[in-house]
């Protein structure tokens, strides 16, 4: 990771005001962020995201700040879904929707920021936040360790939440380890597929709900 310094964060924010962060990360790909985050060991950082909702000190920053680009700028779509980076605006995201004709997204239209900001915000309107409209999300730990944020918990047991669990025996229950193998094999299978895959056989899939609405 290339490190810059004293980088003045009044050119980062939408307030244009602050001082200078001592040191500041431009992370390029997930891989790059975990090799970032190897790199501080624990040491505190911020993250920056559009910095549309963030005012900073004009005593600057002495913790390390790491924004997102690069690859984490971009969106993808697919039958059914649009995947988007952490860097990829809101705007963007809202542009695109409305190219593929996925409803619901208008509300995020006039929010300035970027969809890592906008997560972490929860960002939205009176009546609905962008979370209700997320079916998961990829997220790093500050330890560095990749996690998948769903719409409902995948917690198979009580030690899978580590804020709840009451369990003695979390960190050396084979058990435990064993559930958490069978979860990511469950959830590699599903990124595998996508919803086209899912409803390629359409011409039998409706003939069958056909033959079963005439009284089948
Ligand atoms: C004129 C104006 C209008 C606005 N209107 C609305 C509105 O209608 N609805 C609404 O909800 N908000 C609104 N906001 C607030 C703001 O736009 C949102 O909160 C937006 O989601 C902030 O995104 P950002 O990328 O700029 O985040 P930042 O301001 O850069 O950061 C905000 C927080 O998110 C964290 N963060 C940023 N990126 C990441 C990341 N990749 N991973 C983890 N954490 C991250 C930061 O550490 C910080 O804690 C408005 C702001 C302005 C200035």
């Amino acid at each position: 990771m290339r490190w810059e310094s004293e980088v003045k964060l009044s050119d980062e924010v939408r307030w244009r005001i602050g001082g200078a962060a001592t040191r500041f990360g431009r992370v390029a790909s997930v891989s790059h962020l975990v090799e970032a985050l190897a790199e501080l060991a624990g040491e505190p950082f911020l993250t920056l995201g559009w910095g549309a909702n963030l005012l900073v000190a004009d005593r600057g920053v002495t913790s390390p700040v790491l924004v997102l680009g690069d690859e984490l700028d971009s969106i993808r779509t697919s039958p059914g879904r649009i995947e988007a980076g952490g860097a990829a605006g809101l705007p963007a995201l809202v542009g695109e929707a409305r190219r593929i004709g996925a409803e619901g997204w208008c509300f995020l239209e006039a929010v300035p920021g970027s969809i890592g900001g906008g997560l972490r915000m929860n960002a939205g309107s009176a009546d609905t936040g962008i979370w209700d409209r997320v079916i998961e999300a990829e997220a790093v730990t500050p330890d560095g360790e990749i996690v998948r944020l769903t719409e409902a918990p995948l917690e198979l047991a009580e030690c899978f939440n580590d804020d709840s669990n009451t369990c003695p025996l979390i960190g050396v229950c084979r058990l435990s380890r064993t559930w958490h193998k069978a979860l990511d094999a469950f959830l590699d299978v599903l990124d595998g597929v996508t919803i086209a895959d899912i409803a390629g056989n359409r011409g039998e899939l409706t003939q069958r709900l056909a033959l079963d609405a005439d009284g089948g």
